[in-house]
């Protein structure tokens, strides 16, 4: 098994994003690539937690992974990446892009906007902002009003901006006044730094106690933090992305499947996908492992999701 052998923030092009250098990792099979598999099927899944960009966009991000040891899997037009899911079995999928620099936040929404259109109903589209840009009040207002996101999803780790920034306010308002939803990478899994961390979260949920907040990967390595907020903040929600099925980045699963146990109304499915260098079957697979029963599995899967967009608190 690899392991990790470096967090640290590292140049890409201008920009940065977080590098991890793995050792070798099993690639998909070409036959294993088109995503069908039976044992799927007969459950309705949402996916919380998908990254598809412009095609010009995702290579970069590809090529910077690949570049720094990484096995992505998944390189294909975004529209097959939309049927890769549709033929495991996901019905439907949070969409979430983020803008890793100020000025480019405008296009890449009109991008989600045509492409989730096209979608026919299929993803449900969550936007992007950068706390440096200019027009935020009007990014935020075109977003929510004209394209009538879902919410928006915050890449902190990228942005490298603490949750509590102020920067921020504005689009937290927003979204509590039309109670949209915001996913926020704010975690310490599977990167820690300095502007990560639930005493973050902890600040916000504090200003703005009704806000729809998805944080990503379980809460991990805070999860224990996490799941005292779950009970004080109705709005609050994790996913499981990057976890389930990553043989790289261990996780404390028995834990995780306690935690799922005593909140499965609260804890939503959700993969990565195709950010990932393991299958996101492997995950679902995982996940069905644990047996949490039917309805407890019907929750995480499915409603959760369609709960988190309608919520009104
Ligand atoms: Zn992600």
């Amino acid at each position: 098994m690899g392991s990790l052998t470096c967090c640290n923030m590292q140049e890409w092009g201008e920009e940065t994003l977080l590098s991890l250098s793995f050792g070798e990792t099993a690639r998909l099979k070409a036959s294993e690539q088109t995503g069908g598999d039976k044992t799927m099927e007969n459950r309705p899944i949402c996916d919380a937690h998908v990254h598809i960009f412009p095609e010009k966009l995702y290579n970069a991000i590809y090529e910077w992974f690949s570049s720094r040891g990484w096995h992505i899997l998944f390189r294909m037009p975004p529209e097959k990446k939309r049927e890769f899911l549709q033929e495991m079995g996901v019905r439907k999928a949070f969409l979430l892009v983020y803008a890793h620099k100020p000025g480019i936040a405008g296009d890449l929404n009109r991008w989600l906007r045509d492409f989730s259109a096209a979608s026919g109903g299929f993803f449900y589209p969550f936007g992007c902002l950068h706390p440096q840009d200019r027009d935020m009040g009007g990014i935020v207002e075109k977003a929510l009003g004209e394209f009538d996101f879902c919410g928006f999803k915050l890449q902190l780790l990228v942005n490298r901006v603490r949750a509590d920034d102020e920067r921020l306010f504005r689009a937290y308002e927003e979204l509590l006044e039309r109670q949209k939803g915001v996913v926020i990478h704010a975690t310490t899994y599977p990167v820690e730094e300095e502007f990560l961390g639930v005493k973050y979260i902890e600040k916000i949920l504090n200003r703005y106690p009704g806000l729809k907040l998805l944080v990503p990967h379980m809460g991990l390595y805070e999860h224990h933090i996490y799941e005292e907020l779950l009970r004080e903040y109705r709005g609050l929600y994790l996913d499981t992305a990057f976890i389930f099925g990553n043989k790289r980045f261990p996780a404390p699963l028995g834990e995780l499947k306690e935690m799922m146990l005593r909140f499965p109304d609260r804890i939503l499915y959700g993969s990565d996908f195709p950010i990932l260098d393991h299958d996101p079957r492997e995950a679902i697979r995982a996940i069905k492992g644990f047996q949490l029963g039917e309805e407890n599995e019907r929750r995480i899967f499915w409603e959760n999701a369609q709960e988190f967009i309608n919520l009104r608190l």
